[in-house]
């Protein structure tokens, strides 16, 4: 049906681009491209092993809105999947305007030297996109992404009114190295070092990085230590969902990587600001991030699993309600099926999904959208079919505290 161009061979490209290649009834006709060719070739003969499709391949440095300007007018496609950083964010979007081609990602723009991830640069598109009669979708991998459409669904069938919304994400499995992020390091320890932040009564509570935690227990897992932080989608599921009293997000880490996150910190590792290094400026979390194993290494071995759910509190035909829904999803069996870990794997099947729906006019609408602003259901059916089946438990006790 249509040519999409995938942008980013990493963790998440590489599973974006087998789960694209395995709907080719969708995707007709796909391109892989990134700054490094040589990774969109090896994930490509990965391809051809695999599923016997082949996928084109290319050089781009994405930061440069011509050179994409060129590739797609080269390819033609439908639309982007923009799986770089959240820096080529806006220049991806360029770049789609100029060329009139749809376009999603997976992570809100971001500064490169200034830790701060906020929608207001890519809300700025909307009248562009609108006027263009193109889309863009925003946020779409599992957090943000499958939590906004969670809410969404719980919002439209389960409650009259969200009051609580507390996004709970844990990673139990076990990669075997000393300290290694499951996805982009740079993003990730930007992301982690940050204030944490909340949402409450109409307005944001900052904490100090790490500050609040508590034992949270994830199903078929048990009990882990969870950290709040502040994460994007609070910023659009707090404008989308009315009523919300309160919206949290938490996330698990071992001891293990809090330890090597502090002395890495404490010795000036996770800077984000250029400092001379023999006569060369360098960015100690860039240098830091060349030493790290990169995520879509971490694959092979990986033991234990995933669980990210909403966990819900509200109002249902006058009678207070709580609803809990997650996916739970296992590292060995991710990498079986395309040769990834479930990190880069809960990102890239719900960034396919968004495409295909995209695609086939489900969710297609001139302007540029969250996904917690569309029809949830077709979503909810294809995480079931594609990879990443979900669960709900009613009327649970929840393990927070409610005024
Ligand atoms: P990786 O670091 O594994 O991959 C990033 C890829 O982008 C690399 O192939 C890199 O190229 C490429 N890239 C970087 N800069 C450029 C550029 N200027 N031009 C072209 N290509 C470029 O990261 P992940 O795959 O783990 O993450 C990808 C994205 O997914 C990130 O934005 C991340 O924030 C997001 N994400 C979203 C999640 C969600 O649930 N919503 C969860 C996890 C990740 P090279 O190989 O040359 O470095």
């Amino acid at each position: 049906m249509s040519k999409v161009l995938i942008i980013g061979a990493g963790g998440v490209g590489s599973v974006v681009a087998h789960k694209c290649a395995m709907l080719n009834e969708v995707f007709t006709e796909i391109m892989l491209a990134s700054r490094t060719k040589r990774k969109c070739d090896a994930i490509a003969s990965e391809i051809k092993n695999s599923f016997g499709v082949e996928i084109h391949t290319a050089q781009v440095d994405a930061d440069k809105v011509p050179e994409l300007v060129s590739l797609i007018k080269t390819f033609e496609p439908k639309m982007v999947i923009n799986v770089a950083l959240p820096y080529q964010d806006l220049t991806i979007m360029d770049a789609c305007l100029e060329t009139e081609v749809h376009y999603l990602d997976t992570a809100n723009y971001e500064p490169i030297d200034e830790a701060k991830f906020e929608y207001k640069w890519q809300w700025a598109y909307q009248d562009k996109f609108k006027e263009a009669g193109l889309m863009a979708l925003l946020g779409c991998g599992f957090d943000p992404g499958v939590t906004g459409v969670f809410t969404a669904y719980a919002q439209k069938h389960h409650f009259d009114e969200i009051h609580y919304l507390d996004i709970v994400d844990c990673n139990a499995g076990d990669h075997g190295k000393a300290f290694a992020t499951n996805f982009n390091p740079e993003i990730n320890i930007r992301e982690i070092t940050q204030n944490g932040k909340y949402w409450e009564n109409g307005a944001w509570k900052e904490t100090q990085p790490l500050e609040i935690h508590k034992p949270i227990n994830y199903p078929e897992i048990g009990e882990k230590e969870s950290y709040l932080l502040y994460h994007e989608e609070l910023e659009s599921l707090t404008k989308n969902i009315p009523h919300l009293k309160r919206a949290r997000f938490w996330m698990t880490f071992s001891e293990q990587y809090i330890t090597h996150l502090r002395v890495l910190e404490n010795v000036g590792m996770t800077r984000i600001d250029p400092i001379m290094y023999e006569g060369k400026e360098i960015v100690p979390l860039q240098f830091l991030k060349a030493v790290l194993p990169e995520p879509s290494s971490l694959g092979e071995g990986y033991q234990g699993k995933t669980s990210i759910g909403c966990q819900i509190k509200g109002v249902k035909d006058g009678k207070d309600a709580t609803y809990y829904v997650y996916n739970n999803c296992d590292h060995a069996e991710v990498y079986k099926e395309v040769k990834a870990q479930a990190v880069s794997y809960t990102t890239g099947v719900p960034a396919m999904i968004g495409a295909m729906l995209m695609l086939s006019n489900v969710w297609m609408q001139p302007g540029v959208f969250n996904v917690e602003e569309f029809n949830p259901d077709p979503f909810m059916e294809a995480l079931n079919k594609y990879g990443l089946p979900w669960e709900e438990q009613h009327n649970v006790e929840l393990p927070h505290e409610y005024n």
